[in-house]
């Protein structure tokens, strides 16, 4: 059956406590960052709420409702989610959810719940029926939406949602469960829920990714392109090729650190910890002013990459290379 991930338990303790004292509101909104299990804490939420075992915080895995959930297939819980190919909800989606909120729960807790994943990705019209099904809320419905960009929700919605807050983990049953959960062979899981930014869920992307291995192809580009052995668009394609939003992601790091060095040599302040050595190295060559107009500069691109509107990866990356290899010319 479903468990609790290990740094979820202060947020499982205050939504129990709520729903012991029948204070559970018809809508929920879990936000925090990509990774930190927000689809997974409210799947476990959804099971022990419509667990017909009655007595325990943890749905009990043998109840009829529990059966089916093991089986994604209660009807009593409804998962929405944007498509993977184009990023949006399906237009249908809304239609489809009054019609689900209109019919009786199925199964007997007389609860349905409806969790909505990248809420904030919702179309003006979709948000505005959902905010319309908020306000009228039918007894037997529970909404549940989750968020890594909650401002981005409208206020209107946001304001009829119960908030329950998560926050990155650098914990050490986290830790732990990273070193549980995924190969730690190369690099420590220490590093690895760093540079995941205390979100455990996404040291599997970073895995996938190859993410740290590339990480010194990135510090060799920013060498070359500082010494102006290289051409801007030609790195800006090979980073492009490694994916922008982990390229852009990575840069960002990695300049964080390289200002971080700057101010203080101390290792234990940086996240890349097993590159001190080149980065020291690179720090030491550069000016503070440089670094930090690039660490903007790149968190500048990063937000328009990962935005609402649809910039060109590549032209961001030639931007961060050419920025990065002219900055003395274009300050002279
Ligand atoms: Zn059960």
């Amino acid at each position: 059956m479903i468990e609790i991930l290990p740094w979820q338990q202060k947020q499982m303790r205050q939504i129990f406590e709520m729903s012991k004292q029948d204070r559970l509101p018809h809508a929920l909104l879990f936000s925090g960052p990509d990774g930190i299990g927000l689809k997974e804490f409210s799947l476990f939420f959804a099971a022990s709420r419509l667990c017909l075992t009655k007595g325990s915080n943890d749905p009990c895995g043998h109840c009829q409702s529990c059966e089916l959930f093991k089986g994604k297939s209660n009807p009593d819980i409804k998962l929405i989610e944007p498509d993977i190919k184009t990023g949006n909800f399906h237009v249908d989606t809304t239609r489809d959810l009054v019609n689900y909120t209109s019919l009786k729960a199925f199964l007997n807790n007389d609860m349905k719940i409806i969790i909505i994943n990248e809420a904030d990705v919702m179309n003006r019209s979709s948000a505005n029926s959902l905010l319309k099904m908020l306000e009228e809320p039918s007894s037997q419905s529970m909404f549940i939406l989750l968020s890594h960009r909650p401002s981005e929700l409208l206020v209107t919605i946001r304001s009829r949602c119960q908030k329950i807050n998560f926050y990155p983990t650098y914990s050490n049953e986290s830790i732990d469960w990273v070193e549980k959960n995924f190969d730690n062979s190369k690099f420590s899981a220490d590093l690895l829920l760093n540079l995941a930014g205390g979100a455990p869920l996404k040291v599997e992307a970073l895995l996938e990714e190859e993410y740290l291995e590339n990480r010194a192809q990135y510090l060799k580009d920013l060498e070359l392109l500082n010494k102006k052995k290289a051409n801007p668009v030609n790195i800006a394609a090979c980073w492009n090729k490694l994916g922008a939003k982990s390229s852009i992601h990575c840069l960002m790091q990695l300049t964080n650190d390289l200002v971080r060095l700057k101010l203080s040599s101390q290792v234990k302040n940086i996240t890349n910890t097993d590159l001190i050595d080149d980065l020291q190295g690179i720090s030491n060559r550069l000016d503070l002013l440089k670094l930090i107009r690039s660490y903007d500069f790149i968190l500048l691109k990063y937000k328009e990459l990962t935005g609402p509107m649809n910039y060109n990866s590549l032209a961001i990356l030639e931007e961060i290379a050419l920025f990065w290899k002219n900055y003395k010319d274009s300050m002279a």
